[in-house]
C-alpha cells in the first residue's frame, strides 16, 4: 500500500477471500492518492512466536484495490495490488536460540502451507 492515506472505514458487500479472518464486510481502508481507488487488506494470522522481550507474528495477507468514483462511491474490485504472501511482523532480526528458531520455522511452514492453498484457490 504505497501513497495511501487513511479514510473512513466503511463496510462493503464485496466478499473477502475464503482465507481472510477479518470480520465479514470489513471496509475499504485507504484512499490511494491520485489513483481514484481504495484499498483494503485481507489477512490470516498463522501464529505468534514470543520470547523474552520480543515477539514475531506470521500471517498470510494481501492488499486488494477497488475503483473510487469522484462522488465517493466504490466501484468494481480491480484485484490484488499486493498478492497474498507470508509476512513477518515484530523483532525478527534478534538472535534466536535453536528452540526459538525451530518454533518460528514451524509457524513459517504452516504459513507456507496456507499460502499454497490460497494460491491454489482452496
Ligand atoms: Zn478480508
Amino acid at each position: 500500500m504505497t501513497s495511501t492515506t487513511n479514510t473512513s472505514t466503511t463496510t462493503t458487500d464485496a466478499p473477502c477471500p475464503w482465507w481472510c479472518e477479518r470480520p465479514a464486510g470489513h471496509g475499504w481502508e485507504d484512499d490511494v492518492i491520485g489513483e481514484s481507488a481504495v484499498e483494503r487488506g485481507h489477512e490470516h494470522l498463522v501464529g505468534k512466536v514470543g520470547h523474552r522481550l520480543r515477539s514475531i507474528a506470521v500471517d498470510v495477507s494481501g492488499c486488494e484495490r477497488a475503483v473510487l468514483y469522484p462522488n465517493g462511491q466504490v466501484g468494481d474490485v480491480i484485484g490484488f495490488v499486493e498478492p497474498p504472501a507470508v509476512n513477518l511482523y515484530g523483532d525478527h532480526p534478534e538472535p534466536m536460540t535453536a528452540g526459538e528458531a525451530r518454533e518460528l520455522a514451524t509457524v513459517l511452514l504452516a504459513a507456507a502451507d496456507l499460502l499454497d492453498r490460497v494460491v491454489a484457490g482452496r
